[in-house]
């Protein structure tokens, strides 16, 4: 901790004047009690910047797109603009809310999806995206959410794991709706939601029913 010779009081932090009389304080410097408004300046600059890049980019290319019909009725710029929009919303939600890892992979998972089923069906690949990929991004979500749930003493974790599980059982019907035969992915990630369900409800019991009743402000 730094003194103040003339105040006679010590301070922590690496501030080299006393914040009462304006002294030059003597003595080693300790660690910062807080980040230094500095430091969140410069990274809430740093995210409007990158903001007002990704949306004026954005907005060039809606211009151009739609103005100068460059792609003959094909209008890549919509693309564009969901995937930064969907980048937007997953940065903006990480950074002003504490971090959780459950939140952060099945949000993430979730916007993933949907951007590749969109790119899939603009692009001509929405089988690929339909029956291969998404249901093995659930799959790895559902099953990173179930180790999360195990480990996590806060019920975090749980919501998000029950809300993957519901995904997949919804995902699973429309498919099933349209077609009789979903594929060998979705009925994997299926099944994994039944194993997960059955998991937590021997391992977490009450708190399964607790937490819907939570959520749901029965
Ligand atoms: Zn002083």
């Amino acid at each position: 901790m730094k003194k103040c010779n003339n105040c006679n009081i010590m301070i922590g932090g690496n501030t080299d004047t006393c914040p009462l009389c304006q002294n030059m304080l003597s003595g080693e410097a300790s660690p910062d009690n807080w980040p230094s408004p500095r430091r969140l300046r410069v990274k809430a600059f740093a995210y409007k910047l990158q903001l007002f890049i990704v949306l004026a980019l954005t907005t060039i290319a809606l211009s151009l797109d739609f103005l100068l019909d460059l792609n003959n009725g094909k209008h890549y710029s919509l693309l564009l603009a969901l995937w930064l929009i969907l980048f937007e919303m997953d940065l903006s939600g990480n950074m002003k809310r504490p971090f959780v890892v459950s939140r952060t992979v099945s949000i993430s998972t979730f916007h993933l999806c949907i951007l590749l089923l969109v790119t899939g069906w603009f692009l001509g690949f929405l089988p690929v995206s339909a029956y291969i990929i998404t249901p093995s991004l659930l799959c790895a979500s559902l099953a990173a959410n179930l180790v999360f749930t195990m480990t996590d003493t806060t019920e975090n974790a749980l919501v998000y794991l029950l809300g993957n599980i519901l995904l997949v059982i919804i995902a699973y019907a429309v498919l099933k709706l349209k077609y009789p035969e979903p594929g060998l992915l979705w009925t994997i990630c299926l099944m994994l939601g039944f194993v997960a369900i059955i998991g937590t409800v021997i391992f977490k019991g009450r708190k399964v029913s607790d937490e819907i009743q939570k959520r749901m402000n029965f």
